[in-house]
This record gives C-alpha cells, structure tokens and sequence, in this order.
C-alpha cells in the first residue's frame, strides 16, 4: 500500500503548454499552466470562449495531452500512460460530464449507465445491473431506466450522465459545462447534485458561464488567453 501525506493534491498540473498545429501555423493555447486542486474540493473555471478551459479540462481526464509539462492525478502521472491503459484509468479515476450529454442513443438509460463498468471491471458482471439501478435512484430517474435517451428530457439525459459518470465510483468528476444546454431551474437541480457529490468527498471540477453557479463553488479559476488570470477561493 502507497502511503502519501494528506496534503496530496487530487489533481496537479504543473507547466502545462499545450499548442495545436494549425494551417496558420502553431498555436498555444494553454501557456505554462500550473495548479494544486486538493481532494474534495469544488472548483469552477470561468474564462471567455476560447480561452482553452475545455482544453485544461481535457488535460485531466487525460482526454488530450499535454505538449509539455506534467499532469498528475491522484499520484499517477497521466500524460505517460498509453492510449491503452489510459483510457482505463480514467474510467476508473474520473468521471466525465459533457454539455450535450453524450449518452449512446441506441442503449437504454440502464445500459449507458452499465457501459463504463463492463469496460472496466471494477464490479463484478452480476452487481452491475444492480448498481446501475442504484446510480439511477441516486440520481432519481430509476423510473427512466429502460428507455432510449431521447425519451427522456435534457435534465433527465444530463442525470442519466451523472450516474454514468459515477459508474466506477471514481474519485474526481469533471464537468464541461455540464449545465449549458438546461434551464434554469433543471441546472440548479444538476448542480445541487454536484454539491452532494462534494459532500461525500468527490472532487469535482466543472468549467461555467452561469455565474450564480461558479459563486457557490469553493473555488473559482478564471482563464484568460491560455493562462490562470485569477484563483479565487472562498472560505
Ligand atoms: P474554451 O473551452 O475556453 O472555449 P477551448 O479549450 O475549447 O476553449 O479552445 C481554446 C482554443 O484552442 C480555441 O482558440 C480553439 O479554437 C483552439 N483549439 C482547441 N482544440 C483545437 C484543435 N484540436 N486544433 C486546433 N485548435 C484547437
Ligand atoms: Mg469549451
């Protein structure tokens, strides 16, 4: 067993650039990126269009990687798995959340849910379907479970991708903009669901143009032009 000290970031980038090659040449769009989330912590990144949040999102969940500089998730060096275990890894470590949803439109609600965990392993085949079920009550649409995806409402889609994400159980969720494409009232209840997430010790981190939503986060980070332009903590 590893034992680290509680001072442990659940999350650490540290000088993280990222530029993509464009027909115009290269283009940065994270410039040295540094940052220390600790575990349990609630954080929203806020920053203008383009100014590379999805892309600093993407370098958590190991989505993309970095041109230089390190990410390190919960003690594991990410940008040095392969494409291989990497993608095992983050169904076990992080949880991710997207605008549109994403569910896979021609597998039950139930059967999203189960996809991560048979492509993980982590419960054994007989416990999935009756966790799946769990997650869905957890997220109460337990009543939706054998319907498509576009049966249900975008609120509904967006829960429904909330238990998927927590499919594994894995310690941090990530969120982009996971509350855009909602009304008001439906992405104040997805929200309330993220703080429940905090409270039973997750990490979460979500990028947000709402902000009476990123004001009741522990922790704002505004991004501007590929950089951290503010680190704002409450409390
Ligand atoms: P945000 O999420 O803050 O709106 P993004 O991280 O999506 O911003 O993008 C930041 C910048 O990087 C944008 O200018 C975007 O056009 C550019 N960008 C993102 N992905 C790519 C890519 N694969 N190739 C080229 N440019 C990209
Ligand atoms: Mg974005």
């Amino acid at each position: 067993m590893e034992i680290r000290p509680s001072t442990q970031p659940q999350i650490e980038l540290r000088d993280v650039f990222k530029s993509y090659a464009t027909g115009a040449g290269e283009v940065a769009v994270l410039k040295d990126v540094s940052l220390q989330v600790p575990p349990g912590d609630f954080v929203s990144i806020v920053g203008p269009s383009g100014s590379g949040k999805s892309t600093m999102l993407n370098m958590i969940t190991g989505i993309d990687h970095p041109t230089r500089g390190e990410v390190v998730i919960g003690g594991q060096a990410v940008h040095e798995l392969s494409e291989n275990r990497l993608a095992r890894w983050r169904g076990k470590h992080v949880g991710v959340i997207f605008q549109f949803f994403q569910l896979l439109p021609t597998l039950t609600i139930l059967e999203n849910v189960m996809l991560p965990m048979d492509f993980c392993g982590v419960y054994k085949r007989r416990e999935r379907k009756g966790h799946a079920m769990k997650l869905l009550e957890q997220v109460g649409i337990a009543d939706q479970a054998h319907k498509l995806p576009s049966a249900l409402s975008g609120g509904q889609q967006q829960r429904a991708a909330i238990a998927r994400a927590l499919a594994n159980d894995p310690p941090i969720i990530v969120g982009d903009e996971p509350t855009g494409n909602l009304d008001t009232q439906t992405a104040d209840a997805v929200f309330a669901m993220f703080l429940a997430l905090v409270a039973q010790g997750k990490t979460v981190v979500i990028v947000t143009h709402d902000t009476a939503l990123s004001e009741r986060t522990g922790r704002v980070i505004h991004i501007r032009d590929g950089r951290v332009d503010r680190d704002q903590r409450r409390n």
